[in-house]
């Protein structure tokens, strides 16, 4: 189906149904949060009643989004659930055990991960779109639902975050020009940037610091790692762990990179992987059992900090490797371009 056609089926699906409940996967970002929101204004003007649910916190400089203290922890009884950028049930926000008591309907998937998956009953998956919000905001124009202040900011929100502030390589024309309709509904871009990135917990800041010290680099693959003790010892939440990857693949001839924090209970790490480029970092997420983006994934690893950073970084170092084979076998050789 393309995204015309599943645009209008689900808005068949969503006009014959009453309620509904949103979520979105755990550790919530800003894409889960505000696409979230921005498809409960959305329902709601379209008559519907509508519920965000997420178990995890909400990272608090998203406080700034209308209808963020709305945000339920428990699961409502609905006609119809939606996930957004979800590859299962298991990665939502959603507690699995009640989920089943109340036993919904119709499962509804809306996701832009190129590693998403048709667990729902109903699938919109468009990995071409810059971030969740984008294809709520699609919806809401194919709705004829006016775009509210309070519904640009969500929408605003999710995709100043999934595009890296327009600088991801998903950024089109067309994002650009879905931002300028979103400030032209009120969105103040200013308050929402300031809130979302100005506004940083101390520990975050000292976290990196952390994380920086710990870095390390090898030919185009970059590392580093922070422990639980790291996190206790600067009181450091997981959320202050956002955005620490993005300064390792930002270092200058760095092809991919990896981060790693430590996991309570046993020897076990979570991965944020970057990689610029053709470098196909959701393939490796998922050989590891996780999934994500071209250039953005993540996994988890069992094992000691040694083990987990020798397992990635050789796969990692195998993978630039193939991908510098690749470019020599397919380049036109010196001779075939003077004959051309
Ligand atoms: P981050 O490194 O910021 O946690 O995640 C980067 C991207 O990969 C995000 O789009 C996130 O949703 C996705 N991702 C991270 N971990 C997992 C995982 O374990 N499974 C799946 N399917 N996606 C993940």
């Amino acid at each position: 189906m393309n995204n015309q056609a599943s645009i209008s089926a689900l808005l068949d699906l969503i006009r014959e149904r009453n309620s509904f409940v949103i979520s979105s996967h755990v550790r919530p970002d800003g894409d889960a949060i505000g696409s979230a929101l921005g498809l409960q204004h959305l329902l709601e003007a379209m008559g519907k009643r509508a519920s965000v649910v997420f178990v995890d916190s909400i990272p608090p400089h998203f406080d700034c989004l209308p209808g963020v203290k709305r945000i339920a922890s428990r699961f409502i009884a609905a006609d119809a659930v939606i996930f957004l950028e979800c590859d299962c049930i298991e990665r939502s926000s959603i507690d699995r055990l009640e989920f089943d008591a109340a036993r919904p309907a119709l499962t509804i998937n809306i996701d832009h991960h190129r590693s998403g998956r048709e667990f729902a009953d109903f699938n919109w998956i468009d990995p071409a779109a810059a971030a969740v919000g984008t294809m709520v905001y699609d919806l809401a124009l194919a709705a004829g639902v006016a775009i509210t202040t309070a519904m640009a900011d969500c929408l605003y929100a999710a995709i100043l975050t999934d595009t890296g502030s327009f600088n991801y390589s998903s950024t089109s024309a067309s994002t650009f020009a879905m931002a300028e309709r979103l400030l032209q509904s009120g969105t103040d871009a200013n308050r929402i940037a300031h809130a979302i990135y100005f506004s940083n917990p101390a520990s975050k800041v000292r976290l990196l610091g952390i994380a920086l010290t710990n870095l390390q680099i090898d030919g185009g693959v970059s590392w580093s790692h922070v422990t639980l003790a790291d996190m206790e010892r600067v009181g450091a939440s997981v959320e202050d762990c956002e955005g620490v990857a993005s300064h390792l693949i930002g270092i200058a001839s760095i092809e991919v990179a990896v981060f790693l924090r430590e996991l309570s209970g046993q020897p076990q790490f979570r991965l944020s992987l970057r990689s610029r480029g053709q470098l196909d970092v959701s393939r490796i997420a998922e050989h590891f059992g996780g999934g994500g983006h071209h250039n953005a994934s993540g996994c988890i690893m069992d094992g000691s900090l040694a083990e987990v950073t020798e397992r990635i970084v050789s796969h990692l170092r195998a993978a630039c490797t193939q991908l510098h084979t690749d470019a020599l076998v397919n380049a036109p050789t010196q001779a075939s371009i003077l004959l051309a």
